[in-house]
């Protein structure tokens, strides 16, 4: 099968260098990547650069700035400066979107953490838009609204990428984070109506989850329902990648080159079903 439409984040081979990384990518045929801010705090974002151009492999994304609310003044003007930073790094990266992890702050209400990520964002884009960079707002599932992210819908993201209504501004979908929601359906199709769709994360829910950030599954072996949302993202007009982004201790531990056959084979079941 065609592995062109499937990119694979960086982080879900933490294992693997880069080089390591983009050498198995490519003889497998894979499409795209998706890089890691890890990669680029050790290499720099040129040097990153540079490795890259030298692959046939398209640079998806840039993962990941936000962590936008904080009670102080000081700290949200220092998360704004950390993510023009970032910005120019995506760009130097050759990335056209950064995804955003929203950020939250437990001292203070999820609305007011909601109004400081929308504020931040107003003064991003003029930078991203110089950039040509898309910011992409990534709702994430509500057990991490205390610290990680205010946005834990994809309606809550859609409202943000409405008001904004510009091409800087986007959303990502991530079926770990979403699949519970009963009006996931109809916000998808407003997205793709509303151009915002820029992203579709991929990977399962495990049950029992034995931990909540590091065990998520392969595609196939949790309970979400993969190739229905997948067809509810087509439906809407996207035609991207499907990003395959696991964070898995047990994973992690294997070797990556049979994880990546795992990978590849529950991508192509996926789509065979
Ligand atoms: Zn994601």
């Amino acid at each position: 099968m065609d592995l062109q439409k499937l990119c694979i984040h960086t982080i879900t081979n933490k294992p693997w260098s880069l080089t390591e990384a983009l050498d198995a990518y490519c003889t497998k045929g894979i499409g795209g990547i998706s890089i890691w801010q890890n990669i680029v705090e050790t290499l720099g974002a040129r040097e990153t650069g540079r490795i890259l151009h030298d692959y046939p492999i398209a640079v998806v994304s840039y993962v990941r700035g936000g962590f936008f609310a904080h009670t102080s003044e000081d700290g949200r003007q220092k998360a704004v400066d950390a993510n023009k930073k970032l910005l120019d790094e995506a760009a130097e990266i050759g990335a056209p979107m950064m995804v955003l992890v929203c950020g939250s702050d437990p001292h203070q209400s999820l609305t007011t953490s909601r109004d400081q990520i929308k504020e931040a964002i107003e003064k991003l884009i003029q930078h991203a838009t110089s950039l040509g960079i898309t910011l992409t707002i990534e709702p994430l599932h509500p057990m991490y609204a205390d610290t990680r992210s205010a946005v834990n819908t994809l309606e809550q993201a859609n409202d943000l990428a409405e008001y904004f209504d510009c091409p800087a501004v986007g959303v990502a979908v991530d079926v770990y984070h979403l699949w519970w929601d009963p009006n996931l359906e109809d916000e998808i199709a407003r997205c793709g109506r509303g151009k915002n769709l820029d992203a579709f994360h991929i990977c399962d829910w495990k049950s029992p989850t034995t931990d909540m950030l590091n065990d998520r599954g392969l595609m196939g072996e949790g309970c979400i329902p993969i190739e229905k949302i997948s067809n509810w993202i087509s439906a809407a007009g996207f035609n991207g990648f499907d990003e395959v982004e696991i964070f898995s201790n047990n994973y992690w531990a294997m070797d990556q080159h049979e994880f990546l056959e795992l990978i590849i084979t529950a991508y192509i079941n996926l789509h065979d079903d």
